[in-house]
């Protein structure tokens, strides 16, 4: 079997309905046996996006075209060593990396007639996973909103609860308060502190004693504020504090890790094994997020995870893209022993972005059910492709 065409899918949907950036972009990779398979990189959100499609064409023009895609080890290994650039890393790279690996294992799985994680060694599990619903902030609903004030908070976490969620992520800072332009860093002064709290309290009520908070900080915070808001809201019995600091200074997140009482959650700015084992050997944190689409793709993603094993550290994989993105990251989460919990986004229920693929994966009560079709299982929306911008290589 032989890798004949590497293709780039993209939409820009900013302003569809979403204040945010969007962009997903894909790789399609073809062979001369007619199966096809898709991976996402996970820049969809940010700046940047618009680099991913070159470098994956770029890659697979110099390393991927006529290989066999059941060699992904290799593959891979020889992208890492070749690329110049892979070997030192960032978003582009192997966010690019990640996008054509995932697809190797598309197609190996459709090959075999397999689901991804049984492929990986792994039975279908028994039992749905255990969702969280991610950043409440955004709101809880169709529609893209930055909450303010905390009787909103409440609701989305009531509206989150209704719907079966035992867990919820939501960011006290993220959102400024009304009149206010910038997120500062630094210390938070009373009045900021009293916002959050009120956020804070508020989320709890609504879901109520019998649920999990996770609070986002999106490395916003310095060191000090996130150390400040963690003993501020530790009473409100918080399962983790998510990117308390920014991943340019792993030292600083061993100081928050040391100082603040809440355990610590990080990981979707991290890529490769290699990214991950300073945090881990500093014991700095207690749960990883590694993105699928960001880490190096599946192959590399269970390095990581069985890497975090060894020190006794769960995993969740960081979600935050297309149903695909879902679709990947459910075929790892059910094949890797240290799985934790799994992050459903508000992104996964707006249409704009439910409609680019005909599955659509929601959870039912708070637990999400893993694919068992061929490969990832997805197919995409033919009506989403006439609006994607596309560019090719093919093996000459
Ligand atoms: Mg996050």
């Amino acid at each position: 079997m032989k890798i004949t065409k590497v293709e780039t899918l993209e939409i820009e949907l900013d302003g569809v309905k979403a204040t945010t950036t969007w962009r997903p972009v894909f790789a399609r990779v073809y062979t001369d046996e007619g199966i096809t398979g898709m991976g996402e990189v996970g820049m969809t959100f940010g700046a940047g996006a618009v680099a991913a499609g070159p470098m994956i064409r770029d890659l697979a023009k110099r390393f991927v075209l006529g290989k066999d895609p059941h060699d992904t080890e290799t593959i891979w290994e020889t992208m890492l060593r070749r690329s110049f650039w892979a070997q030192g890393g960032g978003p582009v790279v192997f966010g690019a990396m990640s996008a054509i690996d995932a697809a190797l294992w598309d197609i190996k799985g459709k090959v075999a007639g397999l689901p991804v994680h049984r492929l990986l060694g792994a039975e279908t599990p028994a039992e749905p996973l255990r969702c969280y619903a991610s950043q409440l902030h955004f709101g809880w609903e169709e529609e893209h909103r930055t909450l303010d004030d905390p009787a909103a908070y409440l609701e989305a976490a009531q509206m989150a609860r209704s719907q079966g969620y035992d867990c919820v992520k939501v960011c006290p800072i993220c959102i400024p308060p009304k009149g206010q332009k910038t997120r500062k860093r630094g210390g938070f002064g009373p009045a900021e502190r009293k916002l959050a709290r009120a956020r804070m309290e508020a989320v709890r009520e609504g879901i109520g004693p019998d649920a999990d908070i996770i609070i986002e900080l999106n490395g916003i915070t310095s060191a000090v504020g996130a150390v400040q808001l963690s003993e501020l809201l530790t009473d409100l019995d918080i399962l983790y504090v998510e990117e308390a600091t920014h991943y340019n200074s792993p030292d600083a997140h061993v100081r928050v890790s040391q100082r603040a009482p809440i355990k610590m959650a990080t990981g979707e700015r991290l890529y490769t094994r290699w990214g991950f084992l300073p945090y881990l050997q500093a014991g700095s944190i207690d749960m990883i997020q590694p993105d699928m689409g960001l880490v190096g793709g599946i192959s590399e993603g269970m390095k990581i995870a069985h890497l975090a094993h060894a020190f006794d550290v769960g995993v969740q994989a960081h979600i935050c893209g297309s149903p695909l993105a879902t679709a990947i990251a459910l075929q790892f989460e059910a094949a890797i022993p240290n799985f934790e919990i799994h992050e459903h986004h508000s992104f996964c229920l707006k249409s704009f972005n439910k409609e680019l693929f005909e599955e659509d994966l929601q959870p039912v009560d708070g637990r999400i059910t893993v694919p068992t079709a061929p490969g990832f299982g997805m197919t995409l929306s033919k009506d989403a492709e006439k609006r994607m911008e596309k560019a090719e290589v093919v093996l000459k």
